[in-house]
């Protein structure tokens, strides 16, 4: 077996415990609600006859929406097309394509399919110059820049002031996030903090990754999808 192949069949199987793992969480999270939606039943009968109130059928409990947190800091991969849910098969291509391993399989919407994200708050896309993910895509879920006319644009970096050295110290010890944005002119310092640049900023989390600071003073904030 050749080198190449070797990795892609060590990625798959990595993966494969993923999904499986994914597949458990959704159905445990399903069985959940579906408890919530049975009505509760007394477990003693009451002693005086029942009035014509209590003989009424029992309220359907109402279901909470749950907005788990989790989706709201995801974001999907580089070049996602405006029909990405009904092109992508989930067949996870460009994840396993990814030299940094920065995409994840995330089982989304009441359909339960499997669909790559990534969460530049945690780790960063590299902006590959070549799209690795995008290229090897096969059902053009994901489309070049060069097609579809426009630039990454995961989020927006915002500077949690507070949190940054610059602050802290009351000097200006750190520019890591300015050294490391591979956007020009997208960060700037007004004093001794950081201003980010929303027009140009492709919301990457480079800039996050390199922040010294704990907890972070860089946050990549999501557009909504
Ligand atoms: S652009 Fe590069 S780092 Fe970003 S998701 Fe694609 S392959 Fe991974
Ligand atoms: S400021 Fe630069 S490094 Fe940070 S998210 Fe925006 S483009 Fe990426
Ligand atoms: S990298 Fe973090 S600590 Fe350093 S200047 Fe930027 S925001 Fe401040």
């Amino acid at each position: 077996m050749k080198r190449k192949d070797l990795f892609r069949e060590g990625f798959k199987s990595v993966f494969q415990f993923t999904f499986t793992k994914a597949d458990e969480l959704t159905e445990a999270i399903k069985e959940v609600w579906e408890e919530e939606k049975t009505p509760q039943t007394k477990s003693k009968p009451r002693a005086k006859s029942p009035t014509s109130k209590e003989k009424l059928p029992a309220k359907p409990t109402t279901v909470r929406k749950r907005k788990t947190k989790m989706f709201q800091t995801l974001s999907l991969p580089p070049g996602a097309s405006p029909d990405f849910f009904s092109l992508c098969t989930g067949c996870n291509e460009c994840i396993f394509a990814c030299p940094y391993a920065v995409l994840f399989p995330v089982t989304t919407g009441e359909s339960g399919k499997i669909f790559p994200h990534l969460d530049p708050n945690a780790k960063a896309c590299h902006l590959c110059t070549d799209w690795p993910c995008i290229s090897v895509c096969p059902e053009e879920a994901l489309l070049p820049y060069e097609l579809s006319g426009e630039k990454p644009n995961f989020g927006k970096a915002k500077a949690i002031t507070e949190h940054c050295i610059n602050e802290k110290t009351g000097e200006s010890t750190c520019n890591a996030c300015f050294v490391t944005c591979p956007i020009e002119k997208t960060v700037k310092f007004k004093g001794n903090l950081p201003v980010f640049a929303s027009s140009s900023c492709t919301g990457c989390g480079l800039c996050v990754e390199s922040c010294p600071s704990f907890p972070k003073a860089i946050q990549i904030k999501f557009k909504k999808q």
